[in-house]
């Protein structure tokens, strides 16, 4: 059995990319310039509509959402218990309780009947995450925030290109927050943007994001001349990044149309195998950004999922885990904030027994085959063992 080269990941990026870079470092802008604001603008456009501005991470962005939502001690943010856990930090660093929801089976989302069941009087808002870019239903939990009067922020880390009934995730809450890790749809190294319909809310963000520099005094703009009217931070994006970033955006329709034919010859191919359910949106409305294929594992094969997964790995397939504990049961959350082990059953599931596999541009439907047949093979063993 010859081993296979199917990484979990893997940057696009090419002699575009590399000129993009060197051309800002032949000139003398290095950070907020019009790179920065072509790569905004060319993101909002992507999305159909909003306003978007570029920051040095998703987790930023989400740190920006919370503060100028004003969210923090004695308030309560409900989060899911499935996710990255800059989701939660993100809250947590403002001094706000993050209270978690379980998921549901269907897709990895959060659970609207648990998420209902957790609000109280001090909940002020919802930070949702769309669960590897299978958008949750914002129309429902925007019903829902508005019935109690919270407010939503979208961590859309993974849902670049999702939408629900045609419109991207992201424009639905006060704000969607994007990463561009390596790992993610498009990169920029390390790097983010944060959208929202609002331009105002825009603006306010870019500028606490950037110290909160007044120049809009009276008098003659001389560099170096501002007013401060507030705090702020320094979460900006470099020229460099954006530069890079310009560059992926132009990749994103073959990105898309790789990563979707690779989902679906990989979803059908595991879901005819016994004891493995891929998950998945369960509604045409709800469209993924195929992020990655993350295969539930039932029956006895559930129990075995790390040796599945080492076996995976030696035949030379990448996999990964979204995400290894529901965030209570990370050290730091358990400690601070207690831990119910019983409170989480279904995401206690995916965290134990799922494994991730890849679908990205890297591969094509060949490999899709490979793994397919390749987890076909480790199932039967498994099963027989
Ligand atoms: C990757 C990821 C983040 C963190 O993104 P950074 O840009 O590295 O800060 C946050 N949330 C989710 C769901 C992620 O997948």
């Amino acid at each position: 059995m010859t081993k296979l080269d199917i990484p979990f990941g893997r940057p696009w990026i090419d002699d575009l990319e590399r000129d993009a870079v060197m051309e800002v470092l032949s000139g003398h802008i290095l950070t907020h310039g019009p790179n920065c604001h072509a790569f905004e603008d060319g993101f909002a456009k992507m999305m159909g509509s909003g306003h978007a501005v570029s920051t040095s991470s998703c987790m930023a962005s989400l740190h920006l959402s919370w503060i100028d939502l004003g969210v923090g001690p004695g308030d309560e943010v409900l989060l899911p218990a499935m996710t990255h856990v800059a989701t939660a930090h993100a809250v947590a660093l403002t001094g706000a309780t993050p209270v978690f929801v379980d998921s549901e089976l269907t897709s990895g989302n959060m659970d609207l009947d648990d998420m209902a069941a957790k609000i109280t009087p001090r909940t002020k808002a919802i930070g949702i995450v769309h669960y590897v870019g299978i958008p949750i239903d914002m129309v429902k939990v925007m019903a829902l925030a508005e019935k109690h009067g919270l407010k939503v922020v979208e961590d859309c880390a993974l849902a670049v290109e999702a939408r629900i009934d045609g419109t991207h995730v992201g424009l639905f809450g006060h704000t969607g927050c994007y990463s561009f890790y390596p790992v993610k749809h498009i990169t920029c190294g390390e790097g983010g943007m944060l959208v929202s319909k609002d331009p105002e809310t825009v603006k306010r963000i870019g500028e606490f994001r950037a110290f909160n520099y007044d120049r809009s005094g009276p008098g003659p703009k001389v560099p170096g001349l501002y007013d401060v009217k507030g705090l702020g931070m320094n979460y900006r994006m470099s020229e460099m990044q954006a530069a890079l970033g310009r560059v992926q955006l132009t990749r994103l329709p073959d990105i898309m149309r790789m990563r979707e034919a690779n989902f679906r010859a990989l979803q059908s191919g595991l879901n005819a195998i016994e004891g493995v359910r891929v998950l998945d949106s369960g509604e045409d409305r709800l469209k993924s950004s195929f992020y990655c294929v993350t295969m539930l594992l039932e029956g006895v094969l559930a129990a075995k999922r790390n040796d599945i997964a080492l076996a995976l790995n030696e035949r030379g397939v990448g996999t990964s885990i979204y995400y290894p504990h529901p965030i209570g049961r990370l050290r730091y959350y358990r400690d601070k904030f207690g831990y119910d082990a019983n409170g989480f059953p279904v995401a206690t599931v995916i965290a134990d027994n799922a494994i991730a596999l890849p679908c990205g541009p890297h591969l094509g439907v060949k490999d899709m085959e490979d793994i397919i047949s390749c987890m076909a093979e480790i199932a039967e063993t498994m099963r027989r063992s």
